[in-house]
């Protein structure tokens, strides 16, 4: 017998085409005795939003995957700035540090980062048009998807790489809720060369904050240029209406938000195609404690699994991560998944974890810091205020992050771990 045919046969269905998904798709690919499907709902996979960064530890997965050489293009950036909107004041340069790097971090189109993932993926494994509608414990059976247009497909594993608006999870962790941050973005693409004649300044990547606002500008190579405009409301208050996500919005609207910014701002706002504005609602959910579901016949991957919401700027990079980490752990069990799915809640649930404390530590300092400033701070200390990231500056762990390393670690510790074990049965069995 070959090792190949003593492994368990597995069929795999990976709910979502995004980073998540197509990552998994790849890693899955190249292991034994996986049969492996992506089904995603668009009828074309088109990424929406605009821009993307690919920072140390997206360069890591992305390596692993043998992906890193395709992705080709992209504009450079070292640093970023962070300006008063309205004075214009520069507040703050923010450098990754501590980081090894091997690859110039690059803020490129999300269309290439597809497009490089794509190029990896094995031809007939992605469906499109296959918008998940529920799915159906089969107890040994596996799970059965259930498509939106009436089709059905039975897995004997399901992965959820659908995002935020997960429905993989709201089917196998039905308590599981997520909620509107206050945070909407409005983002678009376009001429860099338009954006740069009104403010060289405008040729360095940075954001341009306000009190409640901020704007994001950067190149992202190929002559063209992102803008990230956000707003924070009063999430209590504004709640109810704020399911959109890639949703078309008016240019007066938009740029309604930002009467007090400068006018070269205001004028890079105005001079955006109408109709090429996106509305993004940022949700957010909590921590969950497991990453898998009824007897592990399901497992989270990416947003689905951590719904932060954006908040660190890396969730493309995490959600292949996760997917290398399943591979190999189905690969290191010869597709056992009671063995293989528990290995990988123990290596991503305390990082996951970690940025959840990392992000709330954040928030309690920023309030205690706007308490020191008194009872009516000025409009320039809050902002400035903003741009303080008070929850530790070394930000290595997520942003160096080598997710082979963290494997080998994981790995090691189990050799020593069995090896140990091996030891004691032998001592138990020689001794009378
Ligand atoms: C404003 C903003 C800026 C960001 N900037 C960065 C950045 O610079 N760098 C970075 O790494 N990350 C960034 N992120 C985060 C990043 O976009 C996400 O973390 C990443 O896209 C998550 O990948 P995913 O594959 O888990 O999910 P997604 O990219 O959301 O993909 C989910 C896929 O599932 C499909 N799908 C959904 N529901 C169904 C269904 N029912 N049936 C079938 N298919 C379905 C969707 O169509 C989609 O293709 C940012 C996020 C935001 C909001």
């Amino acid at each position: 017998m070959t090792i190949e045919s003593s492994i368990t046969p597995l069929r795999v269905a990976i709910v979502g085409g995004g980073p998540g998904g197509l990552a998994t798709a790849i890693a899955l690919s190249k292991i034994p005795s996986v049969e492996v499907k992506i089904y995603e709902q668009a009828t074309v996979l088109r990424e929406i939003g605009g821009g993307i960064t690919i920072g140390q530890n997206t360069w890591n997965v992305l390596e692993l995957l043998g992906v890193a050489d395709t992705l080709t293009s992209g504009h450079v950036i070292d640093s970023h700035l962070n300006f008063n909107g309205k004075t214009g004041e520069l507040l703050h340069r923010h450098v990754k540090e501590g980081i090894v790097v091997t690859r110039p971090q690059l803020r490129t189109q999300r269309t290439k980062l597809q497009s490089a993932l794509l190029a990896h993926v094995p031809r007939g494994v992605i469906e499109l048009s296959k918008k998940l509608a529920g799915m159906v414990d089969k107890g040994i059976g596996g799970v059965e998807l259930l498509f939106s247009d009436g089709t059905v497909a039975t897995a004997d594993l399901v992965v959820g790489a659908d995002g935020i608006r997960s429905v993989v999870r709201d089917t196998a962790w039905p308590d599981y809720e997520i909620k509107f941050t206050g945070t909407t973005f409005w983002r678009t693409l376009l001429p860099w060369d338009d954006v740069v004649k009104r403010d060289p300044r405008f040729a360095q990547t940075g954001w341009w904050h306000g009190l409640t606002t901020n704007i994001w500008l950067s190149s992202v190579g190929e002559g063209l240029g992102e803008i990230i405009a956000g707003n924070r409301q009063d999430p209590a208050v504004h709640s109810a209406d704020k399911v959109s996500w890639g949703v078309p919005v008016d240019n007066a609207y938009v740029e309604s938000h930002f009467e007090e910014f400068l006018p070269q701002i205001r004028g890079v706002l105005h001079g955006v195609k109408e109709g090429d504005w996106r509305e993004f609602s940022a949700f957010a959910g909590p921590e969950l404690s497991k990453l898998t579901a009824w007897d592990e016949k399901v497992v989270l991957v990416g947003d689905a699994s951590h719904a932060l919401s954006g908040a660190f700027g890396a969730g493309a990079g995490f959600a292949m991560e996760d997917g290398w980490v399943l591979a190999q752990a189905l690969q290191y069990y010869r597709n056992d998944v009671h063995r293989a799915l528990p290995l990988l809640n123990r290596i991503r649930l305390p990082y996951y974890a970690r940025m959840y404390a990392h992000l709330e530590n954040e928030a309690a300092q920023r309030a205690a810091r706007l308490k020191d400033l008194g009872d009516s701070p000025s409009y320039d200390d809050r902002v400035r205020l903003r741009v303080i990231k008070a929850g530790g500056k070394d930000m290595s762990w997520i942003y160096g992050n080598h997710i082979g390393k963290v494997w080998e670690e994981a790995i090691s510790t189990l050799d020593e771990q069995n090896s140990t074990a091996d030891i004691a049965s032998s001592y138990n069995t020689s001794t009378p």
